[in-house]
């Protein structure tokens, strides 16, 4: 068997780091080399596994990639970390403004990146779909409603936002809502009205493992490749 690939896993007791450690701890292609905290770990090592505050990232053992769900303001330590020293990163950290962006951007020319404001498949397919509408139908209003949970911070959401892109590199103009109500996992409307009649395009995620196991996924496909920014669509089949 291969050498495990050593994972970093930042921003690990949130909602989507608990689901990224269960899924790659049974993951037999990972090794997870340390997870990482906004706050010191009451506990250090649990089954085996070293525990860090955000604080501490400098002193995690050396790791191949990072799998990164944590919030904006804990998103350049890690990616200068994987920078420093040559490491993946993938990262759905969502809300990062136009200078992470940047920064993003130049890291991709020395690492091997994923950014994503969604890993799951069905989104792939959706932002092909939204921007063939919104070519194919000129003049059409174009409005994008995402719906997420009372705790989701940023508004409207990384995805409404990549797809309001997808719709404008067809040509349209998106407006956006949110709402923010219960545990709704994620979902996205995009709708084109014309005169007399509407198309809606939607995507429900029920279960956020899926965007899990996309990263998850992303993380083994970067392994040996060369400096780049990729994107989901390029980790697919
Ligand atoms: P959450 O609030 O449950 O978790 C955030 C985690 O980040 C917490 O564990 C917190 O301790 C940690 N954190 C905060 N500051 C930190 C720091 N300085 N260093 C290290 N860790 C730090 O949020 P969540 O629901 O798990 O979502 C996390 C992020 O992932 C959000 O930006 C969310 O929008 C995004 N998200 C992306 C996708 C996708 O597919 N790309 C899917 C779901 C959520």
């Amino acid at each position: 068997m291969s050498t495990p690939i050593r994972l970093l896993i930042h921003g690990a007791n949130g909602r989507m780091g608990r689901a990224v450690r269960r899924i790659a701890a049974e993951d037999a292609r990972f090794e997870i080399a340390g997870v990482v905290s906004r706050s010191t770990p009451e506990t250090r090592v649990v089954d085996g596994v070293p525990y860090f505050a955000a604080s501490e990232l400098g002193a995690v053992p050396g790791f191949d990639v990072a799998i990164d769900f944590s919030l904006p303001e804990a998103f350049d330590g890690i990616l200068g970390e994987c920078v420093k020293r040559g490491a993946g990163l993938v990262s759905g950290t969502t809300g990062i403004d136009d200078a992470q962006r940047a920064a993003l951007d130049a890291a991709s020319a020395r690492i091997p990146l994923v950014w994503a404001s969604n890993f799951s498949l069905g989104v792939a397919l959706l932002h092909q779909l939204v921007e063939t509408a919104a070519t194919r139908l000129p003049g059409w209003d174009c409005d994008i409603v995402e719906s997420h949970h009372v705790h989701k911070k940023d508004a409207p959401s990384g995805t409404a936002l990549t797809l309001g892109a997808a719709a404008e590199t067809g040509g349209a103009k998106p407006h956006y809502a949110s709402l923010r109500a219960g545990d709704i996992v994620g979902e996205h409307l995009v709708q084109f009205t014309g005169q007399g009649e509407r198309i809606e395009l939607v995507h429900r995620a029920t279960d956020r493992d899926i965007f899990a196991r996309g990263a998850v996924h992303a993380a083994a496909w970067l392994q040996g490749r060369p400096a780049g920014r990729y994107r989901v669509a390029d980790t697919l089949g």
